[in-house]
């Protein structure tokens, strides 16, 4: 037994002769897919080595599944996992990680906006010895004003707040070597927010500068609605620091109301004033009842978290496996099933 295996006991289905790994999650990619495919390839044959690409189809609803499936069927070095729906990209890269089988993992989105030129560059990272390659963007081409600076101000409140140190400007564009790829495998909670999780099992990391690049093709998934939720997550999911807040808020309120009450009994009874309540105990009602109902909601969302977390359904759901050419067996999606339940994974 080596060393790796000593401290990461994890069984784990892996061909040892798989060096890289490129995990790629997509939804409604299919205007990108061919070029995508193509740059790729051109890339990771110039690198002399065994590689895999792990395309995970995140129930996409355009052509995406059938490029996805001819890709698989005629490359053997193409593996395709058809998740059962929409999971949403945490989800589906948790899907692509877990079918990996190389000594490294790059995780990379379909749009082609994380170069695929610059994975010589994180393979000789990795060579060196960091476990983790972090890809930070240098400029973010293509995106607006307004997403660029709401991005900047969300990680620097998260890691102001949060258990974790998320580096600012780093995305989910990254190597991650086996080790990394088994202790985020250890990470099972239901609730995946990836750069949190990504930064929480540490490990020795290294960054490499890139300037971001607008999408090849095709449209962004996001919305700033979905962008809020995913912030939002991101934060009840690494920080019970709104907690604390709601807590200061209701100890600073009941402290006002302290000092206003006194104030009032002094005017009614020493000054003489008779008191005039209705627009005071308006008022009073008021902010009491707002910071009242936003502490009741704030922690609602943390029970909500538990109550999801307690019902321990699986991350996803696969539909299909295409490795090296073949559908997966029903005995090997089985027995991947059984041996990874721990690792929220569930095979259809
Ligand atoms: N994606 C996914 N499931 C989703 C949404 C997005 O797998 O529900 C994938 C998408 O296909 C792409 C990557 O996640 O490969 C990043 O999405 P997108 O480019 O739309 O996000 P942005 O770069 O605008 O943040
Ligand atoms: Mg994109």
């Amino acid at each position: 037994m080596n060393a790796l295996t000593e401290n990461w006991p994890l069984e784990f289905p892996r061909n040892t002769k798989v060096v890289l790994s490129i995990v790629i999650p997509l939804y409604n990619e299919h205007e990108v897919i061919a070029l995508m495919y193509e740059r790729l390839v051109a890339v990771l044959s110039s690198l002399g080595i065994r590689y895999e690409i792990v395309l995970v189809d995140d129930g996409s609803r355009d052509g995406t599944q059938h490029a996805i499936k001819r890709l698989a069927s005629e490359h053997s070095t193409v593996t395709a996992v058809f998740l059962s729906r929409n999971f949403g990209k945490e989800a589906a890269l948790t899907a692509g990680l877990e079918h990996a089988e190389g000594d490294a993992v790059i995780i990379m989105d379909a749009d082609l906006q994380d170069p695929p030129e610059l994975i010589p560059q994180m393979l000789s990272a990795w060579r060196e010895g960091a476990d983790v390659v972090c890809m930070r963007r240098r400029s973010r081409e293509g995106e607006t004003w307004l997403k660029r600076s709401s991005a900047h101000l969300f990680y620097r409140l998260l890691n102001a707040i949060s258990d974790v140190d998320i580096p600012p400007d780093t995305g989910d564009f990254r190597l991650l070597s086996r080790k990394a790829v088994y202790a985020l495998r250890q990470l099972n909670e239901r609730n995946r927010y990836m750069k949190g999780l990504f930064a929480w099992i540490g490990l020795p990391t290294t960054f490499i500068e890139y300037d971001r690049k607008p999408r090849a093709a095709g449209i962004t998934k996001w919305d700033y609605l979905g962008l809020i939720n995913l912030a939002f997550e991101g934060i009840t999911s690494f920080s019970i620091a709104p907690l604390r807040l709601a807590m200061g808020a209701g100890l600073l309120t009941a402290l006002f109301g302290i000092l206003f009450t006194l104030w009032i009994v002094v005017k009614a009874l020493v000054l003489g004033d008779p008191v005039q309540g209705y627009p005071s105990l308006i008022c009073m009602i008021a902010v009491l009842g707002g910071v009242q109902l936003l502490s009741i909601g704030l922690l609602g969302e943390y029970i909500g978290k538990t109550y999801y977390e307690s019902k321990q359904r699986p991350v996803y759901l696969v539909r299909d496996v295409v490795r090296r050419g073949k559908p997966m067996d029903h005995a090997a999606s089985r027995s991947t099933a059984k041996s990874a339940k721990k690792d929220s994974y569930a095979t259809l």
